[in-house]
């Protein structure tokens, strides 16, 4: 079982760059975010080398471990302990990895981090640096986005953090470090030693992106039984600006593809991996209902046969008719941040929102 987990990375030839997702985090989906980025590396003629091992982990163990990976069971347990918790449950597969990344030959490892898994990143990464201290450690994602959480990474576990989006300055990093350039300066890239907040300038026009690329995970790994899933990106940012709210201070401002780009990769997805199930990742689907519109269009125009779901946010100019458009065109589920049932706290935490336009935007119309 265990040499399941590890075959990938100890047959892999080298590469220039290899990412890591580590536990615990969403199982049943590929992480998105390096999907991305190792494609933008790639069209920049640089191969990368990926492990999903959150992914690895959870398919491989016992029932009874499954539990670590259940928001209610890990939600309860302090961030800095699930490091112990995961080393007690799991010490041959921690210890297997390190010695992995330690010995393989990629020069940078970088590493997928979010407000779950950056503790056991940074155990992880100040592990490989004491076995290897050549090895160029990044970690990127919003599980380093704020200066807290850079803080609390353990000393000497990261060379640099990517602040934003990646795409571009990681890409940078690796460009300048195999041409021999300084890995300083660079926008969106911070040295661990450095006290501020510097974020990676937004890239404005989505349709630049090149498609997520899948090819490297094992997409027998996802999924619930048959039904297996793609994430997908409509959009970047939200329109809204809840107080409570991070996300949208790290992804905006909110920009959306062409529908156009985004039907093109639904079918790209589609013959590439046989998949008929999409994941709007989107914090919304709803900023632009122009836009959301005439993707239904074209899914509904090309006979496009997929079920999809996404967030929304409440907006009072949801009718009925873009509902049953959406539902025509395949979407099965709609998440809606409801918050509160009082105007008065509506009002203090997203400002504009009222109940009536949570209900003529969610509840009236999907009644009908
Ligand atoms: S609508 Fe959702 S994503 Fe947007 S600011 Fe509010 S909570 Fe954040």
């Amino acid at each position: 079982m265990k040499k399941a987990i590890f075959t990938s990375l100890r047959e892999a030839p080298s590469q220039h760059v290899l990412l890591v997702m580590v536990h615990p985090w969403y199982p049943l989906l590929p992480p998105l975010g390096l999907a991305y980025v190792s494609r933008f590396i790639r069209s920049k003629g640089y191969n990368v080398l990926l492990l999903d091992f959150n992914a690895k982990l959870y398919n491989n163990c016992d029932p009874e471990r499954k539990k670590f990976w259940d928001i209610s069971t890990i939600s309860r347990i302090p961030y800095p302990q699930l490091v112990e918790i995961f080393k007690e449950k799991f010490p041959e597969e921690i210890e297997t990895l390190i010695s992995l990344l330690a010995e393989r030959p990629e020069p940078i490892i970088g590493f997928s981090t979010n407000y779950l898994n950056v503790k056991v990143a940074s155990y992880i990464a100040r592990m490989i640096k004491e076995r290897n201290s050549d090895k160029l450690i990044v970690f990127g994602g919003p599980g380093c986005f704020w200066e807290h959480d850079r803080k609390s990474v353990i000393p000497g576990s990261v060379d640099f953090f990517v602040i934003g989006e990646g795409e571009k300055p990681f890409a940078e990093l690796v460009d300048n470090f195999y041409k021999g350039r300084s890995l300083e300066g660079i926008i969106g890239i911070i040295s661990s030693s450095e006290d501020k907040q510097g974020r990676s300038s937004p890239i404005m026009n989505l349709d630049e992106i090149p498609f997520p690329d899948f090819r490297e995970f094992d997409l027998k790994d996802y999924g619930c039984g048959e039904a297996r899933a793609l994430p997908l990106l409509t959009s970047r940012g939200c329109i809204s600006k809840c107080s409570f709210c991070v996300d949208h201070m790290m992804c905006n401002p909110f920009r959306m593809r062409s529908p156009e780009h985004v039907v093109a990769e639904i079918e790209h997805h589609m013959k590439e991996y046989n998949i008929r199930n999409f994941s709007f990742n989107d914090l919304l689907c709803n900023g632009d209902l122009k836009k959301l519109e005439r993707i239904c269009d074209l899914i509904i125009e090309k006979k496009l046969d997929i079920k999809w779901g996404s967030y929304a946010v409440a907006r009072g100019d949801m009718s009925l008719e873009l509902l049953q458009k959406m539902k025509q065109a395949g979407c099965t589920t709609i998440c809606y941040g409801i918050e509160s049932g009082s105007n008065r706290v509506l009002k203090m935490i997203m400002g504009c929102i009222f109940l009536n336009h949570l209900m003529l935007s969610s509840l009236f119309p999907l009644k009908n």
